[in-house]
């Protein structure tokens, strides 16, 4: 099996009338479908819990996009079972059938585009551009690792023995469970979820319950596309119960997972421990929180590094993990380059996703705002300066305005903690020294950017900005799928790069095999 060489999927064009009306259409489609009930799916099998819980639309906190299953410890355990048993057959699936099941799930999402488009924008508020670009994220996931999978396949090993024949073979896992967040609801829980299967393993699939019809909308596609039953089942519900359940099973084999750094430590100790009846040590692949900054450096453009910083802090409401949190100005453009800032900042649009014009749409639901609220209290009580974000903006959902709060010091609390939402902490630096030093003083360590024209200072933060993912004179946000292997350093996980030709070794075991023929 030969794929042609892999290329990003490009975004959809939404200048052209075309595309407009194709998305209006799908909206449409969309909102008159709405609250529909979707089953729980083991073993292939639809199954339904006595207790429910909706999924609703963060830009009209009234409208239920869905109503879910409240999944149980027993649905947990059915699910694992039933991967076990599809375990057996699947890891004897060549690994050419199993890349083909992830072409022929890509291709069904490029003629599901506008559909999948309108979920997210339901489900999680993303604008039509966000919704989009997270889309062709999932696709560019399944036709990398459908080629990555055929690349490991073909493994050699480094030296041939005179004598001997050795073989180098990567075996799956086992049964994995795979827990992903709603901010990027579908193209994350495709990546890893894909990545997981196509190597042989078979997984349960927790969704998160902002975003389960995403969720459910790729076990659709999967099933379209080829999928056996039990390979992956999705199993909505609590992250305690459901999520805790499958995490401690001792027949869990491995755990994927992307959300905060509170659940990601959790989940990590929780699966360290050894429970009766277990065989390995499990494997953990978290990614988890941000704190990223951008440092803006004397010799820049500043109208260049605001813009990229507006986009980088304020797209999809700041609630990326590579969103920018804190910006780090050289004293001596500090006083030229806020107010700049506040401009872009104010000149921003919010309001429904729904609405092509507007720039950003809601946080995902009324947690998130009193938690966004409640920052903004402390940040100014902390002694900064509110410079944008002052207008609240009273729509029937959780709006919140691009936020900026100047005078941050390094060390405040919203200079530290993620706070997950449009909120940007504004830092001052002597010079680009104290700057980078700035940048490397959280826990964290995900994304970063450096907006300078001094090609020694561009060389310095190669060598000392601390991130697993650095931009240089762009923003610091929409890594893309091979080009830019996405994962951080330090409390923004393990270290893992999804994207990136290492990522499907976390979900493989290799195998060495010597034959002795003379
Ligand atoms: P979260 O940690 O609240 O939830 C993530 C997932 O864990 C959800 O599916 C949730 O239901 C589940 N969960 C909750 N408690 C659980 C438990 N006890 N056992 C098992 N599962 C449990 O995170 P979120 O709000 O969905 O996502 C936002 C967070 O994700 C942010 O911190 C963001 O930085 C991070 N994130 C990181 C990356 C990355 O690549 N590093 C990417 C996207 C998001």
């Amino acid at each position: 099996m030969k794929l042609p060489k892999f290329i990003n999927e490009a975004y959809t064009d939404f200048s052209k009338p075309a595309n407009r009306r194709k998305q209006q259409d799908a909206i449409a489609k969309l909102e008159a479908e709405l609250g529909k009930e979707y089953p729980n799916i083991i073993g292939g099998r639809k199954v339904t819990s006595k207790e429910k819980f909706n999924s609703i639309n963060p830009s009209k906190s009234a409208q239920v996009v869905g109503v879910f299953q409240k999944g149980t410890k027993d649905d947990a355990q059915n699910a694992l079972d039933a991967a076990l048993e599809a375990f057996e057959t699947w890891k004897n699936v060549t690994p050419e059938k199993r890349a083909q099941l992830l072409v022929n799930a890509s291709k069904i999402m490029k003629k599901r585009r506008f559909e999948l488009n309108a979920v997210e924008v339901f489900e999680v508020g993303k604008s039509w551009m966000e919704a989009d670009a997270d889309v062709a994220e999932a696709i560019d996931f399944c036709e990398f690792y459908a080629r990555e999978m055929l690349r490991y396949a073909d493994a050699k090993t480094a030296v041939q023995l005179p004598g001997e024949h050795d073989e180098l073979t990567y075996l799956p896992l086992g049964v994995g469970v795979v827990i992903p967040p709603w901010n990027f609801p579908f193209a994350i829980l495709v990546g890893m979820s894909t990545a997981a299967v196509v190597t042989g393993n078979t997984i349960v699939l927790k969704p998160s319950s902002d975003s389960p019809l995403n969720g459910y909308k790729f076990m659709e596609i999967m099933e379209a596309a080829g999928m056996p039953p039990g390979v992956i089942n999705f199993v909505a519900g609590p992250g305690a119960a459901v999520g805790d359940t499958l995490v401690m099973h001792p027949k869990t084999r491995f755990v994927a997972f992307t959300g905060s750094k509170e659940v990601g430590i959790h989940i990590n100790e929780e699966a360290a421990k050894v429970r009766p009846g277990q065989r390995w040590l499990k494997r953990v692949i978290a990614e988890m929180g941000g704190k990223d900054s951008i440092i803006v450096d004397r010799e820049t453009d500043l109208a260049v590094a605001a813009k990229a910083v507006t986009v980088s802090a304020f797209g999809f409401q700041g609630q990326k993990c590579s969103a920018c949190s804190r910006v780090i100005v050289d004293e001596k453009v500090y006083d030229e380059f806020v107010p700049m800032l506040v401009r872009m900042a104010d000149d921003l649009t919010v309001g429904p996703a729904k609405t092509q014009e507007n720039y950003m749409g809601p946080v995902i639901n009324q947690r998130s705002l009193d938690n966004i609220r409640r920052y903004i209290d402390i940040a100014q009580k902390e002694g900064g300066r509110l410079a944008a974000g002052r207008v609240e903006v009273s729509h029937a959902g959780y709006f919140v305005r691009p936020t900026i709060i100047a005078d941050v010091a390094p060390t405040a609390t919203i200079a530290q903690e993620e706070i997950f939402g449009p909120v940007l902490a504004v830092i001052k630096a002597n010079d680009f020294d104290h700057a980078l030093e700035i940048a490397n003083n959280t826990e964290f360590g995900l994304t970063g950017g450096v907006f300078t024209r001094n090609p020694k200072k561009l060389e310095q933060a190669k060598k000392e900005f601390f991130t697993g993912n650095l931009y240089l004179n762009r923003k610091c946000t929409g890594a893309m799928v091979g080009a830019h292997p996405f994962g951080g350093f330090n409390m923004s996980g393990t270290d893992s790069k999804a994207g990136g030709q290492d990522y499907l070794l976390l979900f493989l075991q290799a195998k060495s095999i010597a034959t002795k023929i003379k």
